[in-house]
Order: structure tokens, then sequence, then C-alpha cells
């Protein structure tokens, strides 16, 4: 060591920018191995997504006609915004080379005479998309809604299955899954916990996914906004790609009986 040198200044001024330097090489890693695992989730979505070619899948965009669903902090209705989420996701699975049932579009007729009153043409209407679904023998159906509560703290996205078909628990993980991922707004968890006409009576398995909550206002404007739409649609899409790339060819799953329940959502 030279005379007139400062060796704990120097020690000092060495440590730092090894320190600085190691963490510089973990943000690089950790970021790394993210491009990486996004890489090759989406990877694993396109090659999944080949399993779509040939299946029937319905997608029922809640409400609609005479019954708007849920109405937003800032006035926005549910029934046009399920909609656009349906209609994006029909696009994408049909480009995938899927046969889509959508039980309704933008000029929904409503169902019933005037004088039978809204409620019971929102039966009637309810009634009729089981009809059309069963009858087209569809492989799963995907009901669409937002949700609303009395806290305007609640949000995120959340997929709900039913006991009937013991595959719909493993579409609604996958979805969720997808959900968290491509939104980055869900913690949520799926659930068992719904009475839904249309899942209650179709013949196949199936998933309500609840797109975010129109009561909490910064959801009620991400769910307005076409690009989160888009991503929405998209993470549905990828959670049905990857159940029926699990699902053996030719699986035809026993439904336990359908359970009496009242008319709902
Ligand atoms: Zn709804």
């Amino acid at each position: 060591m030279e005379r007139g040198s400062r060796p704990g200044a120097f020690s000092r001024g060495w440590r730092r920018w090894q320190a600085a330097t190691l963490c510089l090489s973990l943000i690089m890693v950790v970021l790394a191995g993210l491009w990486l695992h996004t890489r090759l989730e989406e990877a694993g979505v396109a090659s999944a997504a080949m399993s779509l070619r040939g299946r029937t899948i319905a997608v029922d965009a809640g409400h609609g006609g005479i019954d708007p669903g849920a109405i937003g902090v800032d006035g926005s209705a549910e029934d046009p915004l399920v909609l656009a989420v349906s209609l994006r996701l029909a696009r994408m699975l049909e480009s995938a080379g899927a046969t889509v049932l959508l039980t309704r579009g933008a000029d929904e007729p409503t169902t019933g005479t005037t004088t039978q009153g809204p409620s019971h043409r929102t039966k009637l209407n309810l009634r009729r998309r089981v009809e059309l679904i069963n009858a087209a023998s569809a492989d799963v159906v995907v009901s669409v809604h937002a949700n609303s509560f009395s806290n305007p703290s609640e949000h995120g996205a959340q997929t709900f299955y039913t006991a009937r078909f013991a595959s719909s628990r493993d579409l609604a993980d996958l979805v969720q899954r997808q959900l968290a991922r491509l939104t980055g707004e869900t913690r949520r968890k799926i659930s068992d916990h719904i009475d839904h006409y249309v899942l209650n009576h179709t013949d196949m398995p199936g998933v309500t996914v609840e797109i975010g909550f129109l009561s909490n206002p910064r959801e009620a404007r991400l769910l307005g906004d076409p690009a989160y739409q888009q991503r929405v649609a998209y993470a549905i899409y990828a959670g049905l790609a990857q159940w029926f790339a699990r699902l053996p060819a030719t699986a035809t799953e026993p439904s336990s009986p359908r359970p009496r329940t009242a008319l709902s959502r």
C-alpha cells in the first residue's frame, strides 16, 4: 500500500460499488425471469389454443333487452359491458377454430308479451338461453357478468362454478389464474357460492365470470376501456384453451342432477 492513500474510504467505496452491482444484477435476473415466464406462458396458451378447434362453446353475455343488470357508480350498465367482452371472446375463439354460440347480441328482442311484466320476460329469456345452449350440445358454457356491491372498495374479477360437473372447477381455476395474470387487478379466489339459472340448467360444464365490480369507481372505469375489455376476454380465452388442452379428446362427464333453484342472474 502506498503512503498517503486512505484504505478505509477506498474499501467502503469498493463495498458500496459491489453492493450496487449485486442489487442491479439481482433486479436484472428477476426481470429476465418475469420476461421468460410471460413468454413461456404465452407460448403455452398459443399451443393450447389448438385444442379449441372443432369445439362448440356457448358464450352467454348476461342480461340484455329489458334487463340492464347492475348499474355502475358512473351510471354505466352491466348489459353492454359484458356483451362487449363476450363479443371479443367470441371472435378470439372463432379465430382458433371453435364454433361459438352467442346467447344474445346487441339487438336482443324481449321475450314474452308486455302484459306479462318485465320479470316474466326475463325468466323466459333465461329459459330460452338454456334451451339454445343444450340444443347446440355445446362442450362448455361461459356466462359473463359484472358485479356490484354496497361497499365501493370491493373489486376484482372472480370466476364461479357449480359442483354439477367436476371439470367446471378446473376451468374456473384456469380462468381465474389468467384473469389474475393478465389484468393484475384481482386477488379473488374461485367460488361455488353461486345460484345461476344458466349454470344450473345446462347439460355441460361451465363457469360464470364476474369480470369486476361496477360499484368500484376505478374498476368501473377500467371495464369501460376497450383495451381492458380485450385483456379480460383474452384471459377467459386463455383459460378455456388450457382447459380443453388438458381434457381427454372424447371425455364425456356425467352431471349431477340439476338443482331446483329460483331463476336468478
Ligand atoms: Zn349480471
